[in-house]
């Protein structure tokens, strides 16, 4: 399973974490936290909004 970087168009299996950090969302209007993620391969930087409610506990991954 793969997705499609929308800048350089290769496939991407994993993306590198940049930063996680907690914030009012102006979307949803509730604290939410502000992820951004890199393309492995052109260092295209994403972002994506998600509500603190979506956040189930888990097992550190190893
Ligand atoms: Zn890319």
């Amino acid at each position: 399973m793969s997705i499609k970087c929308t800048n350089c168009q290769k496939g991407i299996t994993t993306l590198k974490f940049s930063e996680a950090t907690v914030i009012t969302s102006g979307k949803y209007r509730v604290p939410a936290v502000l992820v951004t993620l890199v393309c492995p391969h052109c260092s295209q930087h994403y972002y994506v909004e998600v509500p603190a409610m979506e956040f189930i506990p888990c097992e550190a991954k190893q």
